[in-house]
């Protein structure tokens, strides 16, 4: 079998194309496009959450921008999805409420994720009580697998109430499984910290192509972006090794909401590339994605059943970059962590701009944006909230961060947007 280390890519990309050789390369697999089945698209495959046992369809619900669409929720039943992902902070708690309704009769069929952000010193009655508040919105008397929410320090994994707390909903019977979730700066430590302690059942992980840089080493030499996050792909497969089951988010690397499809050659689009070149990599279960229309759903379910990367993913995938790689702050990347006197957080204001412009999901934009706290690197004050952070951007003068990206993001400029964007 051909490698592809020390071969052109291009010579490379023919190969495969033409005789549709599945190739394996490391914990990744690339095969020639996958041709989609008649009918209206369904997902094609199940997998075993870790050690939880659950099986869970390949492609989840994210429901981050779901406020009242129940047709939304049962067309995805429809289409086979079985794994529903939220949290109580998503839509003020509607995305729970719509989820319960449209779920009514059918909990049986379906795995049910939530989430609640715990903190370093949140009290046990306190988590108590949102867990409840959730079971009551989704008309529930369980939830699967509960998560602490976008932990990015490893202080609140240490909180002893969080596992008091889930060791009595357990014992309630109230929630089956714990996990954290993630996305900043420290998240690979965070990772290396729950794993080294076993902490969780699984994990939910923002995750995308552009974060191996051993993959694209190997097969994108002439593609002009630098992957980050060395360190994610190895605390993934450690996860695997554990048995702890692995779930990908943020897989879209931003969702532009630009339009790709003159790029969408091969039968393949942009998403649905992204998606393969996710499930191809053998520590990771399944993806959730935030889901809008049904003609979205239907487009995403095309890549459901793969395990492989098609040749012609490469090549859109190697476009978005192109056409977005000064505009997305890279998934657990921090490396402008200490660029600003005043500790605003760089990366959650860039994801805040992400939200409001990529996502064009303003509730989600405000939302996170009142969580935003100081970076507490320069101990300028407390790490507690900041008022107003993109007010001084705003009314910044030295604008320190100008040159912090090594990625090429205009810094100064995005963080403005984002201030604009949820202030408008
Ligand atoms: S702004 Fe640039 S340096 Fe800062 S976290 Fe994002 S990608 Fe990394
Ligand atoms: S613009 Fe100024 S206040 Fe805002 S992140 Fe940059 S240095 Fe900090």
């Amino acid at each position: 079998m051909a490698r592809a280390t020390g071969i052109d890519r291009r010579e490379f990309l023919k190969v495969t194309a033409a005789t549709g050789l599945s190739i394996g390369l490391g914990p990744f697999a690339l095969a020639a496009s996958d041709p989609t089945p008649p009918g209206p698209p369904r997902i094609r495959a199940t997998r075993t959450l870790g050690r939880t046992g659950l099986l869970i369809s390949d492609i989840g619900f994210g429901s981050s921008s779901l406020s009242d669409d129940e047709e939304l929720v049962r067309h995805a039943l429809d289409r086979g999805i079985s794994y529903f992902d939220t949290a109580e902070s998503y839509q003020g708690g509607r995305a729970e409420l719509a989820l319960g309704r449209a779920l009514r009769g059918e909990r049986n069929r379906v795995t049910l994720a939530s989430k609640v952000q715990a903190g370093a010193r949140d009290r046990l009655d306190d988590m108590m009580r949102a867990l409840d508040g959730s079971l009551r919105r989704l008309q529930t008397d369980r939830i699967d697998v509960y998560f602490n929410h976008a932990v990015n320090d490893v202080a609140r994994l240490k909180n002893d109430e969080w596992f008091e707390f889930t060791a009595r909903a357990k014992q309630q019977g109230k929630i089956r499984f714990t996990g954290m979730s993630g996305h900043g700066g420290h998240l690979v430590e965070c990772l290396d910290y729950a794993l080294d302690h076993d902490l969780f059942d699984a994990i939910l992980v923002g995750y995308n192509f552009g974060q191996d840089p051993g993959f694209v080493a190997q097969l994108t030499k002439d593609f002009d972006f630098v992957a980050v996050n060395n360190e994610l792909p190895r605390v993934l497969g450690k996860a695997k090794q554990k048995g702890v089951g692995v779930i990908a988010m943020k897989t879209l690397r931003g969702a532009r909401l630009n339009d790709m499809r003159p790029y969408e050659v091969g039968g393949a689009t942009f998403a649905q590339a992204a998606f393969r070149w996710v499930l191809a990599n053998r520590s990771v279960d399944a993806l959730i994605v935030t889901m809008k229309s049904p003609d979205r759903i239907d487009e995403y379910l095309g890549a459901s059943g793969s395990n492989a990367t098609a040749a012609a993913d490469f090549r859109i995938l190697q476009r978005y970059e192109a056409m977005n790689g000064r505009m997305e702050c890279r998934y657990g990347c921090n490396d402008c962590v200490d660029a600003c006197p005043l500790e605003v957080p760089i990366a959650d204001v860039m994801r805040v701009r992400m939200y409001a412009e990529d996502y064009d999901d303003l509730e989600l934009a405000r939302s996170t944006y009142r969580t935003l706290r100081r970076t507490g690197v320069r101990a300028v004050g407390p790490a507690t909230h900041i008022e107003g952070v993109a007010d001084v951007c705003l009314h910044c003068a030295h604008k320190a961060c100008r040159s912090s990206c090594g990625h090429g993001l205009d810094v100064p400029s995005l963080a403005v947007r984002a201030h604009l964007a949820v202030a408008g």
